[in-house]
Protein backbone atom coordinates (compact mmCIF):
# COMPACT_ATOMS: atom_id res chain seq x y z
CA UNK A 1 0.00 0.00 0.00
CA UNK A 2 1.27 3.14 -1.02
CA UNK A 3 2.30 6.02 1.53
CA UNK A 4 0.53 9.69 1.02
CA UNK A 5 2.49 12.61 1.56
CA UNK A 6 0.25 14.93 -0.55
CA UNK A 7 -2.87 16.74 -0.12
CA UNK A 8 -5.94 17.36 -2.58
CA UNK A 9 -6.18 21.00 -3.03
CA UNK A 10 -7.09 23.43 -5.68
CA UNK A 11 -7.05 20.95 -8.25
CA UNK A 12 -3.82 19.99 -7.16
CA UNK A 13 -1.85 17.56 -5.39
CA UNK A 14 0.48 19.37 -2.68
CA UNK A 15 2.59 18.58 -0.06
CA UNK A 16 1.62 18.97 3.99
CA UNK A 17 2.76 22.00 5.67
CA UNK A 18 3.94 19.95 8.27
CA UNK A 19 6.52 17.10 8.88
CA UNK A 20 4.00 14.67 11.06
CA UNK A 21 2.38 11.60 9.90
CA UNK A 22 -0.25 9.49 10.93
CA UNK A 23 0.24 5.63 10.67
CA UNK A 24 -2.89 3.48 8.89
CA UNK A 25 -3.04 0.02 10.88
CA UNK A 26 -4.59 -2.72 9.42
CA UNK A 27 -7.35 -3.90 11.54
CA UNK A 28 -6.60 -7.85 10.78
CA UNK A 29 -2.81 -8.11 10.74
CA UNK A 30 -1.83 -4.92 13.26
CA UNK A 31 0.98 -3.68 10.56
CA UNK A 32 1.26 -0.49 9.46
CA UNK A 33 -0.64 -0.20 6.16
CA UNK A 34 0.28 3.08 5.16
CA UNK A 35 1.11 6.49 6.45
CA UNK A 36 -0.77 10.11 5.94
CA UNK A 37 -0.16 13.23 6.70
CA UNK A 38 -1.45 15.04 10.07
CA UNK A 39 -2.60 18.03 8.75
CA UNK A 40 -2.30 21.62 10.39
CA UNK A 41 -4.36 24.94 10.84
CA UNK A 42 -2.33 26.15 7.41
CA UNK A 43 -3.48 23.16 5.47
CA UNK A 44 -7.06 23.74 6.38
CA UNK A 45 -6.55 27.50 5.47
CA UNK A 46 -5.09 26.75 2.13
CA UNK A 47 -8.48 23.74 1.29
CA UNK A 48 -10.63 26.52 2.94
CA UNK A 49 -9.22 29.23 0.97
CA UNK A 50 -9.51 26.92 -2.59
CA UNK A 51 -12.97 25.89 -1.79
CA UNK A 52 -13.65 29.90 -0.95
CA UNK A 53 -12.61 30.91 -4.40
CA UNK A 54 -13.89 28.36 -6.36
CA UNK A 55 -17.56 28.53 -4.42
CA UNK A 56 -18.73 31.81 -7.30
CA UNK A 57 -18.09 29.63 -10.18
CA UNK A 58 -19.55 26.27 -8.86
CA UNK A 59 -22.63 27.75 -7.29
CA UNK A 60 -23.54 29.18 -10.64
CA UNK A 61 -23.09 25.58 -12.60
CA UNK A 62 -26.83 24.41 -14.14
CA UNK A 63 -27.44 21.07 -12.15
CA UNK A 64 -27.20 19.07 -15.06
CA UNK A 65 -23.72 19.99 -15.63
CA UNK A 66 -23.06 18.95 -12.00
CA UNK A 67 -25.13 16.20 -12.61
CA UNK A 68 -22.59 15.11 -15.53
CA UNK A 69 -19.59 14.99 -12.81
CA UNK A 70 -21.58 13.15 -10.28
CA UNK A 71 -22.16 10.63 -12.96
CA UNK A 72 -18.11 10.45 -14.23
CA UNK A 73 -17.09 10.36 -10.23
CA UNK A 74 -19.55 7.06 -9.80
CA UNK A 75 -17.98 5.66 -12.95
CA UNK A 76 -14.79 6.18 -11.75
CA UNK A 77 -14.97 4.77 -7.62
CA UNK A 78 -16.92 1.65 -9.88
CA UNK A 79 -13.96 0.98 -11.77
CA UNK A 80 -11.76 1.11 -9.22
CA UNK A 81 -14.25 -0.73 -6.41
CA UNK A 82 -12.16 -4.13 -6.05
CA UNK A 83 -9.18 -1.91 -5.18
CA UNK A 84 -11.64 0.01 -2.79
CA UNK A 85 -13.16 -3.05 -1.40
CA UNK A 86 -9.38 -4.32 0.01
CA UNK A 87 -8.50 -1.54 1.20
CA UNK A 88 -11.42 -0.69 3.23
CA UNK A 89 -11.26 -4.42 4.30
CA UNK A 90 -7.79 -3.72 5.63
CA UNK A 91 -8.52 -0.54 7.01
CA UNK A 92 -11.81 -1.30 8.72
CA UNK A 93 -11.55 -4.75 9.21
CA UNK A 94 -14.94 -5.99 7.34
CA UNK A 95 -15.00 -9.08 5.49
CA UNK A 96 -14.31 -8.27 1.88
CA UNK A 97 -17.51 -9.83 0.26
CA UNK A 98 -19.24 -7.77 2.51
CA UNK A 99 -17.05 -4.86 2.29
CA UNK A 100 -17.44 -5.28 -1.82
CA UNK A 101 -20.98 -5.26 -1.56
CA UNK A 102 -21.68 -2.35 1.48
CA UNK A 103 -18.48 -0.09 1.96
CA UNK A 104 -18.36 0.24 -1.96
CA UNK A 105 -21.92 -0.54 -3.12
CA UNK A 106 -23.24 2.11 -1.39
CA UNK A 107 -21.16 5.28 -2.30
CA UNK A 108 -21.35 4.15 -5.80
CA UNK A 109 -25.03 4.15 -5.80
CA UNK A 110 -25.29 7.08 -3.90
CA UNK A 111 -22.97 9.15 -6.39
CA UNK A 112 -25.48 8.09 -9.33
CA UNK A 113 -28.59 8.55 -7.01
CA UNK A 114 -26.96 12.35 -6.08
CA UNK A 115 -26.64 12.62 -10.13
CA UNK A 116 -30.21 11.65 -10.85
CA UNK A 117 -31.01 13.98 -8.09
CA UNK A 118 -29.14 16.94 -9.05
CA UNK A 119 -31.76 17.08 -12.64
CA UNK A 120 -35.09 16.21 -10.82
CA UNK A 121 -34.85 18.17 -8.00
CA UNK A 122 -37.13 21.67 -7.88
CA UNK A 123 -34.77 24.39 -7.82
CA UNK A 124 -37.49 27.02 -7.44
CA UNK A 125 -41.20 27.37 -7.21
CA UNK A 126 -43.45 30.08 -7.05
CA UNK A 127 -45.84 31.29 -3.67
CA UNK A 128 -47.31 34.09 -3.77
CA UNK A 129 -46.30 37.01 -5.07
CA UNK A 130 -42.34 35.37 -4.43
CA UNK A 131 -40.26 32.81 -6.34
CA UNK A 132 -38.88 30.92 -3.93
CA UNK A 133 -35.36 29.61 -5.20
CA UNK A 134 -33.09 26.55 -3.39
CA UNK A 135 -29.28 28.21 -3.63
CA UNK A 136 -26.38 26.54 -2.27
CA UNK A 137 -25.12 27.33 1.24
CA UNK A 138 -21.33 27.56 0.52
CA UNK A 139 -18.19 26.46 1.49
CA UNK A 140 -19.03 22.99 3.42
CA UNK A 141 -16.70 21.20 5.28
CA UNK A 142 -17.30 17.69 5.79
CA UNK A 143 -15.76 15.42 8.75
CA UNK A 144 -16.28 11.76 8.83
CA UNK A 145 -16.03 8.37 10.48
CA UNK A 146 -14.29 5.31 10.24
CA UNK A 147 -16.76 2.39 10.36
CA UNK A 148 -18.67 3.08 7.13
CA UNK A 149 -15.26 5.85 5.94
CA UNK A 150 -16.39 6.43 1.97
CA UNK A 151 -20.07 5.79 2.83
CA UNK A 152 -20.36 8.69 5.00
CA UNK A 153 -18.18 10.35 2.92
CA UNK A 154 -20.46 9.97 -0.48
CA UNK A 155 -23.86 10.72 1.57
CA UNK A 156 -21.76 14.13 2.22
CA UNK A 157 -19.83 14.83 -0.92
CA UNK A 158 -22.55 13.69 -3.70
CA UNK A 159 -25.11 15.85 -2.19
CA UNK A 160 -22.98 19.48 -1.70
CA UNK A 161 -21.44 19.10 -5.05
CA UNK A 162 -25.38 18.18 -6.46
CA UNK A 163 -26.32 21.17 -4.77
CA UNK A 164 -23.84 23.69 -5.97
CA UNK A 165 -21.44 23.81 -2.96
CA UNK A 166 -17.76 23.31 -2.61
CA UNK A 167 -16.03 20.97 -0.34
CA UNK A 168 -13.02 20.71 2.10
CA UNK A 169 -13.21 16.71 3.15
CA UNK A 170 -11.53 15.58 6.89
CA UNK A 171 -12.01 11.68 6.87
CA UNK A 172 -11.11 10.11 9.56
CA UNK A 173 -7.42 9.53 10.41
CA UNK A 174 -8.02 6.00 11.03
CA UNK A 175 -9.73 4.78 7.90
CA UNK A 176 -8.65 7.69 5.37
CA UNK A 177 -6.97 5.37 2.60
CA UNK A 178 -10.04 5.10 0.43
CA UNK A 179 -10.70 8.80 0.50
CA UNK A 180 -7.21 9.40 -1.54
CA UNK A 181 -8.87 7.11 -4.03
CA UNK A 182 -12.01 9.18 -4.08
CA UNK A 183 -9.72 12.58 -4.23
CA UNK A 184 -7.89 10.83 -7.23
CA UNK A 185 -11.31 9.97 -9.01
CA UNK A 186 -12.16 13.36 -8.63
CA UNK A 187 -9.10 14.45 -9.93
CA UNK A 188 -9.27 12.22 -13.09
CA UNK A 189 -12.74 13.94 -14.22
CA UNK A 190 -11.89 17.36 -14.27
CA UNK A 191 -13.79 18.86 -11.57
CA UNK A 192 -12.63 22.43 -11.30
CA UNK A 193 -9.75 23.40 -9.30
CA UNK A 194 -11.34 23.85 -5.59
CA UNK A 195 -14.61 22.38 -6.22
CA UNK A 196 -13.64 19.46 -4.02
CA UNK A 197 -10.44 19.43 -1.64
CA UNK A 198 -8.91 17.00 0.92
CA UNK A 199 -6.70 17.54 4.11
CA UNK A 200 -6.53 14.55 6.71
CA UNK A 201 -4.48 14.64 10.48
CA UNK A 202 -6.79 14.79 13.68
CA UNK A 203 -9.81 16.27 15.08
CA UNK A 204 -8.43 18.02 17.71
CA UNK A 205 -6.03 20.09 15.18
CA UNK A 206 -7.08 20.18 11.89
CA UNK A 207 -10.56 19.39 12.84
CA UNK A 208 -11.52 21.93 14.96
CA UNK A 209 -9.20 24.59 12.64
CA UNK A 210 -11.87 23.97 9.99
CA UNK A 211 -14.48 24.44 11.97
CA UNK A 212 -13.71 27.50 13.75
CA UNK A 213 -12.49 28.87 10.24
CA UNK A 214 -14.54 31.96 8.98
CA UNK A 215 -14.67 31.25 5.41
CA UNK A 216 -16.90 27.77 6.35
CA UNK A 217 -20.22 28.56 5.74
CA UNK A 218 -21.62 24.59 7.01
CA UNK A 219 -20.04 22.01 9.17
CA UNK A 220 -21.53 18.13 7.44
CA UNK A 221 -20.26 15.63 10.51
CA UNK A 222 -20.36 11.96 11.15
CA UNK A 223 -19.45 10.25 14.16
CA UNK A 224 -19.39 10.00 17.90
CA UNK A 225 -21.89 11.98 20.52
CA UNK A 226 -19.04 13.65 22.12
CA UNK A 227 -17.01 15.08 18.98
CA UNK A 228 -20.33 16.25 17.57
CA UNK A 229 -21.04 18.52 20.97
CA UNK A 230 -17.65 20.01 21.02
CA UNK A 231 -18.02 20.98 16.98
CA UNK A 232 -21.63 22.53 17.63
CA UNK A 233 -19.51 24.63 20.69
CA UNK A 234 -17.02 25.83 17.96
CA UNK A 235 -19.52 25.89 15.14
CA UNK A 236 -21.00 28.61 17.33
CA UNK A 237 -18.87 31.03 17.72
CA UNK A 238 -19.62 32.11 13.68
CA UNK A 239 -22.94 31.13 13.89
CA UNK A 240 -22.00 28.21 10.87
CA UNK A 241 -24.93 25.94 9.88
CA UNK A 242 -24.01 22.75 11.66
CA UNK A 243 -25.49 18.92 10.55
CA UNK A 244 -24.66 15.99 12.73
CA UNK A 245 -25.03 12.27 12.43
CA UNK A 246 -23.91 10.45 15.55
CA UNK A 247 -24.11 7.76 18.19
CA UNK A 248 -27.38 5.39 18.68
CA UNK A 249 -28.69 2.36 20.74
CA UNK A 250 -31.23 1.41 19.01
CA UNK A 251 -33.71 -1.20 19.95
CA UNK A 252 -35.35 -3.96 18.43
CA UNK A 253 -39.03 -4.37 20.15
CA UNK A 254 -39.87 -8.11 19.25
CA UNK A 255 -43.52 -8.60 19.76
CA UNK A 256 -45.30 -10.77 21.55
CA UNK A 257 -46.96 -12.05 18.05
CA UNK A 258 -44.03 -12.32 15.67
CA UNK A 259 -41.89 -15.06 14.54
CA UNK A 260 -39.58 -15.30 17.25
CA UNK A 261 -36.43 -17.59 14.57
CA UNK A 262 -36.95 -15.24 12.18
CA UNK A 263 -37.42 -12.04 14.37
CA UNK A 264 -34.08 -13.14 16.57
CA UNK A 265 -32.06 -13.71 13.46
CA UNK A 266 -32.88 -10.54 12.26
CA UNK A 267 -31.98 -8.71 15.10
CA UNK A 268 -28.64 -10.68 15.72
CA UNK A 269 -27.58 -9.25 11.96
CA UNK A 270 -28.64 -6.18 12.52
CA UNK A 271 -26.30 -5.54 15.56
CA UNK A 272 -23.55 -7.92 14.14
CA UNK A 273 -22.96 -6.27 11.40
CA UNK A 274 -19.26 -4.89 10.85
CA UNK A 275 -18.41 -6.21 13.94
CA UNK A 276 -21.11 -3.66 16.14
CA UNK A 277 -19.54 -0.94 14.42
CA UNK A 278 -22.49 0.48 12.93
CA UNK A 279 -24.10 3.58 14.14
CA UNK A 280 -27.66 2.05 13.72
CA UNK A 281 -27.13 -0.91 15.45
CA UNK A 282 -30.17 -2.75 16.84
CA UNK A 283 -28.22 -3.25 19.72
CA UNK A 284 -30.73 -4.15 22.56
CA UNK A 285 -33.27 -6.73 21.90
CA UNK A 286 -36.75 -6.40 23.86
CA UNK A 287 -38.53 -8.96 24.14
CA UNK A 288 -41.73 -10.51 26.40
CA UNK A 289 -40.80 -11.20 29.65
CA UNK A 290 -42.82 -14.90 29.16
CA UNK A 291 -40.55 -15.44 26.01
CA UNK A 292 -37.10 -14.98 27.42
CA UNK A 293 -35.67 -18.54 27.70
CA UNK A 294 -37.30 -19.34 23.86
CA UNK A 295 -35.17 -16.33 22.64
CA UNK A 296 -31.86 -16.63 24.53
CA UNK A 297 -31.51 -19.86 23.07
CA UNK A 298 -32.52 -18.56 19.50
CA UNK A 299 -30.00 -15.27 20.37
CA UNK A 300 -27.00 -17.70 21.15
CA UNK A 301 -27.41 -20.04 18.00
CA UNK A 302 -27.88 -16.96 15.68
CA UNK A 303 -24.46 -15.36 17.49
CA UNK A 304 -22.75 -18.89 16.54
CA UNK A 305 -23.34 -18.23 12.92
CA UNK A 306 -21.05 -15.25 13.01
CA UNK A 307 -17.78 -16.88 12.47
CA UNK A 308 -15.21 -14.84 13.39
CA UNK A 309 -12.26 -14.59 11.53
CA UNK A 310 -9.76 -13.18 9.05
CA UNK A 311 -11.79 -10.48 6.54
CA UNK A 312 -9.31 -11.64 3.48
CA UNK A 313 -10.32 -15.74 4.90
CA UNK A 314 -13.53 -15.93 2.66
CA UNK A 315 -16.15 -17.74 5.29
CA UNK A 316 -15.70 -15.14 8.45
CA UNK A 317 -18.71 -12.73 9.00
CA UNK A 318 -17.20 -11.02 11.81
CA UNK A 319 -13.66 -9.73 11.13
CA UNK A 320 -11.83 -7.90 13.91
CA UNK A 321 -12.61 -4.14 15.51
CA UNK A 322 -11.28 -1.45 13.95
CA UNK A 323 -7.92 -0.75 16.06
CA UNK A 324 -6.78 -1.69 19.61
CA UNK A 325 -8.41 1.13 21.49
CA UNK A 326 -11.70 0.07 19.98
CA UNK A 327 -11.21 -3.80 20.84
CA UNK A 328 -10.26 -2.29 24.78
CA UNK A 329 -13.19 -0.33 24.70
CA UNK A 330 -15.68 -3.11 23.83
CA UNK A 331 -13.92 -5.38 26.09
CA UNK A 332 -14.23 -3.40 29.25
CA UNK A 333 -18.06 -2.65 28.15
CA UNK A 334 -18.22 -6.72 28.50
CA UNK A 335 -16.61 -6.80 31.95
CA UNK A 336 -18.86 -4.09 32.94
CA UNK A 337 -21.82 -5.98 31.52
CA UNK A 338 -20.40 -9.16 33.92
CA UNK A 339 -20.21 -6.79 37.18
CA UNK A 340 -23.80 -4.98 36.25
CA UNK A 341 -24.97 -8.50 36.71
CA UNK A 342 -26.28 -9.63 33.32
CA UNK A 343 -26.32 -12.78 32.42
CA UNK A 344 -23.45 -14.03 29.85
CA UNK A 345 -25.22 -16.24 27.74
CA UNK A 346 -22.02 -16.42 25.14
CA UNK A 347 -19.28 -14.69 24.16
CA UNK A 348 -16.93 -12.61 26.70
CA UNK A 349 -13.80 -10.16 26.88
CA UNK A 350 -11.02 -12.97 26.06
CA UNK A 351 -9.99 -13.05 23.03
CA UNK A 352 -11.10 -15.69 19.85
CA UNK A 353 -9.18 -18.34 20.19
CA UNK A 354 -6.69 -18.83 17.34
CA UNK A 355 -6.51 -15.28 16.32
CA UNK A 356 -2.67 -14.21 17.88
CA UNK A 357 -3.24 -11.07 15.49
CA UNK A 358 -5.78 -8.76 15.07
CA UNK A 359 -8.35 -6.15 17.15
CA UNK A 360 -10.92 -9.51 16.96
CA UNK A 361 -13.78 -9.66 20.04
CA UNK A 362 -16.14 -12.76 20.43
CA UNK A 363 -19.69 -12.20 19.34
CA UNK A 364 -21.09 -11.51 22.55
CA UNK A 365 -25.09 -11.39 24.13
CA UNK A 366 -26.21 -10.58 27.44
CA UNK A 367 -29.14 -11.80 28.83
CA UNK A 368 -31.86 -10.35 31.44
CA UNK A 369 -30.15 -6.62 30.96
CA UNK A 370 -31.41 -4.51 32.98
CA UNK A 371 -32.20 -0.99 30.80
CA UNK A 372 -30.92 1.35 33.29
CA UNK A 373 -27.53 -0.43 33.42
CA UNK A 374 -24.40 0.95 31.37
CA UNK A 375 -24.58 -1.30 28.75
CA UNK A 376 -27.67 -0.92 27.62
CA UNK A 377 -27.48 2.93 28.29
CA UNK A 378 -24.03 3.70 26.20
CA UNK A 379 -22.90 2.98 22.88
CA UNK A 380 -20.10 0.11 22.69
CA UNK A 381 -19.55 0.01 18.88
CA UNK A 382 -18.66 -3.63 19.25
CA UNK A 383 -20.17 -7.13 18.51
CA UNK A 384 -22.29 -6.85 22.23
CA UNK A 385 -25.95 -7.27 22.06
CA UNK A 386 -28.00 -7.34 25.44
CA UNK A 387 -31.69 -8.64 25.81
CA UNK A 388 -33.79 -6.77 27.87
CA UNK A 389 -37.56 -8.33 28.71
CA UNK A 390 -40.40 -5.79 28.94
CA UNK A 391 -43.59 -6.67 30.68
CA UNK A 392 -46.48 -5.03 28.13
CA UNK A 393 -46.36 -2.48 25.37
CA UNK A 394 -46.55 0.27 26.80
CA UNK A 395 -43.70 -0.10 28.66
CA UNK A 396 -41.31 -1.55 25.81
CA UNK A 397 -41.77 1.88 23.96
CA UNK A 398 -40.89 3.36 27.29
CA UNK A 399 -37.84 1.15 27.03
CA UNK A 400 -36.50 1.65 23.73
CA UNK A 401 -37.47 5.41 24.59
CA UNK A 402 -35.26 5.48 27.62
CA UNK A 403 -31.95 6.12 26.55
CA UNK A 404 -30.38 9.91 25.25
CA UNK A 405 -30.11 8.22 21.76
CA UNK A 406 -32.82 8.07 18.52
CA UNK A 407 -31.43 6.61 15.16
CA UNK A 408 -33.14 3.93 14.33
CA UNK A 409 -34.80 0.37 15.47
CA UNK A 410 -36.94 -2.33 14.45
CA UNK A 411 -40.21 -3.69 15.15
CA UNK A 412 -41.08 -7.15 14.45
CA UNK A 413 -44.74 -8.35 14.59
CA UNK A 414 -47.27 -10.86 13.00
CA UNK A 415 -49.03 -7.81 11.82
CA UNK A 416 -47.22 -4.75 9.69
CA UNK A 417 -50.11 -2.71 10.69
CA UNK A 418 -49.38 -3.67 14.38
CA UNK A 419 -45.46 -3.40 14.14
CA UNK A 420 -45.89 0.09 12.41
CA UNK A 421 -48.40 1.65 15.55
CA UNK A 422 -45.53 0.59 17.67
CA UNK A 423 -42.92 2.20 15.64
CA UNK A 424 -44.95 5.70 15.48
CA UNK A 425 -44.38 5.98 19.09
CA UNK A 426 -40.92 5.19 18.43
CA UNK A 427 -38.47 8.36 19.46
CA UNK A 428 -36.10 7.76 16.68
CA UNK A 429 -35.28 8.63 13.09
CA UNK A 430 -36.15 5.16 11.46
CA UNK A 431 -37.16 1.74 12.19
CA UNK A 432 -37.42 -1.09 10.27
CA UNK A 433 -40.76 -3.10 9.97
CA UNK A 434 -40.31 -6.84 10.16
CA UNK A 435 -36.52 -6.70 8.76
CA UNK A 436 -37.80 -4.34 6.14
CA UNK A 437 -34.24 -3.51 4.28
CA UNK A 438 -32.16 0.18 4.12
CA UNK A 439 -33.48 2.30 1.78
CA UNK A 440 -30.41 4.63 0.23
CA UNK A 441 -33.52 7.00 -1.22
CA UNK A 442 -35.31 8.12 2.42
CA UNK A 443 -33.69 10.30 4.96
CA UNK A 444 -31.23 9.27 7.42
CA UNK A 445 -30.40 10.74 10.94
CA UNK A 446 -31.29 11.10 14.49
CA UNK A 447 -33.94 12.16 17.16
CA UNK A 448 -32.73 13.21 20.52
CA UNK A 449 -28.55 12.94 20.79
CA UNK A 450 -27.87 11.69 17.71
CA UNK A 451 -27.96 13.91 15.68
CA UNK A 452 -29.69 16.96 13.65
CA UNK A 453 -30.60 17.08 10.29
CA UNK A 454 -31.05 14.61 7.57
CA UNK A 455 -28.98 12.43 5.04
CA UNK A 456 -29.68 10.31 1.86
CA UNK A 457 -32.06 11.31 -0.99
CA UNK A 458 -33.67 14.53 -1.40
CA UNK A 459 -33.70 14.82 2.62
CA UNK A 460 -29.57 15.01 2.47
CA UNK A 461 -29.71 17.79 -0.79
CA UNK A 462 -31.59 20.40 1.00
CA UNK A 463 -29.36 19.84 3.97
CA UNK A 464 -26.96 21.91 2.14
CA UNK A 465 -29.54 23.87 0.15
CA UNK A 466 -30.23 27.92 1.72
CA UNK A 467 -33.88 29.60 0.35
CA UNK A 468 -34.00 32.88 -0.82
CA UNK A 469 -37.31 34.20 -2.03
CA UNK A 470 -37.44 36.84 -4.50
CA UNK A 471 -40.84 39.52 -4.17
CA UNK A 472 -42.15 40.43 -7.69
CA UNK A 473 -45.17 42.96 -8.73
CA UNK A 474 -48.20 41.32 -10.23
CA UNK A 475 -47.56 42.08 -14.07
CA UNK A 476 -44.00 40.60 -13.92
CA UNK A 477 -45.21 36.52 -15.11
CA UNK A 478 -42.37 36.56 -17.30
CA UNK A 479 -40.06 36.11 -14.35
CA UNK A 480 -42.24 33.00 -12.95
CA UNK A 481 -43.29 31.16 -16.10
CA UNK A 482 -40.33 28.46 -15.79
CA UNK A 483 -40.62 28.49 -11.97
CA UNK A 484 -41.70 25.04 -11.71
CA UNK A 485 -37.77 24.13 -12.48
P1 LIG B 1 -15.16 10.41 16.25
O1 LIG B 1 -16.18 11.37 16.73
O2 LIG B 1 -14.04 10.06 17.14
O3 LIG B 1 -14.48 10.96 14.90
C1 LIG B 1 -15.23 11.28 13.76
C2 LIG B 1 -14.49 12.34 12.96
O4 LIG B 1 -14.48 13.54 13.70
C3 LIG B 1 -13.03 12.01 12.66
O5 LIG B 1 -12.72 12.48 11.37
C4 LIG B 1 -12.29 12.81 13.72
O6 LIG B 1 -10.99 13.15 13.35
C5 LIG B 1 -13.16 14.04 13.82
N1 LIG B 1 -13.11 14.77 15.09
C6 LIG B 1 -12.99 14.27 16.34
N2 LIG B 1 -12.98 15.27 17.24
C7 LIG B 1 -13.12 16.43 16.55
C8 LIG B 1 -13.16 17.81 16.92
N3 LIG B 1 -13.06 18.19 18.18
N4 LIG B 1 -13.28 18.73 15.94
C9 LIG B 1 -13.39 18.37 14.65
N5 LIG B 1 -13.33 17.08 14.24
C10 LIG B 1 -13.22 16.12 15.17
O7 LIG B 1 -15.98 9.13 15.78
P2 LIG B 1 -15.41 7.75 15.19
O8 LIG B 1 -14.83 7.00 16.33
O9 LIG B 1 -14.60 7.99 13.98
O10 LIG B 1 -16.76 7.04 14.69
C11 LIG B 1 -17.58 6.34 15.50
C12 LIG B 1 -18.78 7.16 15.95
O11 LIG B 1 -19.47 7.67 14.82
C13 LIG B 1 -19.80 6.36 16.70
O12 LIG B 1 -20.24 7.08 17.84
C14 LIG B 1 -20.93 6.19 15.72
O13 LIG B 1 -22.20 5.98 16.28
C15 LIG B 1 -20.87 7.46 14.97
N6 LIG B 1 -21.49 7.31 13.65
C16 LIG B 1 -22.70 7.92 13.40
C17 LIG B 1 -23.33 7.76 12.18
C18 LIG B 1 -24.65 8.41 11.87
O14 LIG B 1 -24.96 8.51 10.70
N7 LIG B 1 -25.43 8.84 12.83
C19 LIG B 1 -22.72 6.98 11.20
C20 LIG B 1 -21.52 6.37 11.50
C21 LIG B 1 -20.91 6.56 12.71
Amino acid sequence: MQNRDSFYINGKWVPASGKNRIEVINASTEEVMATIPDGDENDANAAVAAARAAFDGWSMTTPAARSDFLRKIQEGLKARSDELAKIIAGEVGMPLKLSAMIQVGSPVANFGIYAKLANAFQWQEVTGNSLVVREPVGVVVCITPWNYPLHQIAAKVAAALAAGCTVVLKPSEVAPLNAFVLAEVIDSVGLPAGVFNLVTGTGPVIGEALVRHPGVDMISFTGSTRAGKRISEVAAASVKRVALELGGKSASIILDDADLPTAVKGTVNACFLNSGQTCSAHTRMLVPQSRYEEVAKLAVEAAKNFAVGDPFGGSAKLGPLVSAAQRERVRNYIRKGIEEGAELLCGGPDAPEGLPKGYYVKPTVFGRVKPDSTIAQEEIFGPVLSIITYRDEDDAVKIANGTLYGLAGGVWSGSDEHAMQVARRMRTGQVDINGGAFNLGAPFGGYKQSGRGREMGPYGLEEFLEYKSLQFRPDATALTANAAH
